[in-house]
């Protein structure tokens, strides 16, 4: 079981993903996306039988979904049963689902369970886990509680450049859209008590990353 653990959360756009995967690279620990796992219930929502919103909200989804994912930071897998999903949960129509999916409170408990159940399974030293809700809900436990955010203005120009998109204005929606509809169910903009707050409008990706490291560094390591 990972022993030492760090909870990132913060809106789209704002690199924590990146800045999540190279921190755990550099320090050899685990790594956990735990968006994919609401994508990939989306997925399954909108591909598979038996995942109505309804089924979402009355089934025991331990039961019913067979999730996996890579906490390896260097090769990055989501699976559900035997199909890898890792690309079809990046796709559009998944981003537009998704916060329906996520604003049901059955899900949001079987997520928390799910999220821990990886934690405990993860045979590295560490694992950094970066969410919407993880600061405050699923580890508020964690020696490090992080807030990454930046500018409305950074957090857009980042995402178009991640889709590779040169259509801003679509991209703008879509990310503002989702972030409003998040923001009704969790708030991942202001830090919790005990949570440190880490800009990233005007640093450049491996200052970021150097920020969340000297943070991690500087946690006191306590028994879980
Ligand atoms: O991080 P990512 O953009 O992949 O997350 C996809 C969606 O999953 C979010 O828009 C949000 O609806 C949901 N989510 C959540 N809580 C988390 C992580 C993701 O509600 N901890």
């Amino acid at each position: 079981m990972a022993q030492q653990w760090v909870a990132i959360d913060g809106p789209a756009g704002s690199g924590k993903s990146s800045v999540s995967k190279q921190a755990a690279r550099d320090l050899n620990w685990g790594y956990l996306d735990t968006g994919a796992a609401y994508r990939a219930l989306t997925w399954a929502h909108q591909n598979l039988t038996g995942f109505s919103l309804q089924d979402l909200a009355n089934q025991d989804l331990a039961m019913v979904f067979d999730y996996a994912i890579s906490v390896d930071p260097n090769n990055y897998w989501v699976r559900v049963g035997s199909v890898d999903v890792t690309d079809a949960i990046r796709e559009a129509a998944v981003a537009e689902g998704v916060s329906q999916v996520a604003r049901i409170p059955q899900v949001r408990a079987f997520m928390k369970q799910l999220t821990r159940a990886i934690v405990d399974e993860c045979p590295k030293q560490g694992i950094i886990v970066e969410g919407r809700d993880i600061t405050t809900v699923v580890l508020p436990d964690a020696q490090t509680r992080l807030l990454l955010t930046a500018s409305e203005e950074v957090r857009l120009e980042r995402r178009s450049a991640e889709l590779g998109s040169a259509n801003n204005q679509q991209v703008a929606r879509q990310v503002s859209q989702r972030d409003a509809s998040d923001a009704k169910v969790v708030d991942f903009m202001t830090p919790a008590d005990g949570v440190t707050l880490i800009d990233s409008s005007n640093l450049n990706f491996a200052q970021t990353v150097a920020a969340v490291l000297e943070t991690i560094a500087k946690a006191t390591p306590k028994d879980h």
